[in-house]
């Protein structure tokens, strides 16, 4: 799945992850935890909000499939 097919995403959620360097996107997507894992994954097939003002990335395990989130702060 690339970064750049994303039709999930909300439209401000997609300008915010936009204005994110693809580099760090990258590092985002590959380090987030899984609870069931117990350690950093790779989040699959995820979908973009924002959220209280933070741009939210919910998503799968690409290990074990199950339900991770991730939380992008506006810095
Ligand atoms: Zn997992």
């Amino acid at each position: 799945m690339t970064i750049e097919s994303l039709p999930t995403f909300t439209k401000p959620a997609r300008q915010r992850w936009e204005s994110i360097p693809a580099n760090i996107r990258q590092r985002l997507l590959s380090n987030v935890w899984c609870g069931q894992c117990r350690h950093e994954t790779t989040i699959t097939n995820f979908s973009g909000a924002i959220k209280g003002g933070d741009l939210l990335l919910v998503g799968k395990c690409a290990e074990c499939h199950s339900d991770v989130a991730r939380v992008i702060e506006s810095s």
